[in-house]
């Protein structure tokens, strides 16, 4: 059986509680760090109690599942978002499905991406997803091949760069998980920041942080931490 309505509400006032400690800590206002609901794997009904809870966007990691879930969800206005890997075959569907895309990880991906957008009338909000800790187990474009990324995304008009996405590395133990991630996210952040100098664009958006790293990732200067386990239980 999946939680019931009040358990999860009691679980998103912690994590909240754990967002607002964090900026506290590091003298951020709340408000700029958004809770996005890690929806995979559970009922639509793990979308529902988002919205109802006020939430205003739900991340999911697989195209085919949203397919399924979004039309039968409850609540018309939730925004959902793509945060895994997007092969290129599935453009069209995910620009069908989803109000942004935070796994844009290639260039074949924004022609796809930006293609599809153009061919359905919309501009696709997009982040992009940097592997901003050298993980070879994890998608994203590489730190050194970055800014041709994101100066390739700009020029695309069906595209819209709101800021980057990364994941942080495995850790064998708690403290190398953290050290993974305290390098992981400084490294996106001061990617993010030498190209809003160099280009111009703010690139507000930085998604980094999950149930467990949103503290590093909040220092760091996350604007969108995406959370599932610690909200909905272990998948
Ligand atoms: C599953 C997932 C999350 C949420 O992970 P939890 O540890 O359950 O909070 C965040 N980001 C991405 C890209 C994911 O695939």
């Amino acid at each position: 059986m999946f939680i019931s309505y009040e358990e999860f509400a009691a679980r998103a006032d912690i994590v909240r509680a754990q967002i607002a400690a964090a900026c506290k800590q590091s003298g951020r206002d709340p408000a700029t760090v958004e809770l996005l609901a890690v929806t995979k794997t559970h009922p639509v009904t793990a979308a529902d109690y988002a919205a109802r809870y006020g939430l205003r966007a739900v991340g999911e990691n697989r195209v085919q599942e949203a397919l399924e879930k979004r039309p039968t969800c409850a609540a018309p206005t939730l925004s959902w978002e793509l945060i895994g890997h997007l092969q290129s075959n599935k453009s069209k569907l995910a620009v069908q499905y989803f109000d942004r895309v935070q796994s844009v990880d290639s260039e074949k991906l924004l022609n796809h991406l930006d293609r599809a957008a153009a061919e359905l009338g919309k501009v696709l909000p997009v982040l992009l997803q940097i592997n901003a800790g050298n993980d070879p187990a994890k998608f994203g474009a590489d730190l050194a091949a970055a800014p041709r990324l994101v100066e390739l995304a700009l020029a695309k008009k069906n595209l819209r760069i709101d800021g980057l996405m990364t994941i942080a590395p495995l850790g064998a133990t708690p403290t190398e998980a953290t050290a993974h991630a305290e390098r992981t996210f400084a490294n996106l952040r001061s990617l993010r920041d030498d190209l809003a100098a160099r280009l111009g664009v703010p690139f507000r958006e930085l998604s980094m942080g999950m149930s467990g790293d949103l503290v590093p990732a909040i220092a760091a200067g996350s604007t969108m931490v995406r959370v599932g386990s610690a909200l909905y239980g272990l998948r």
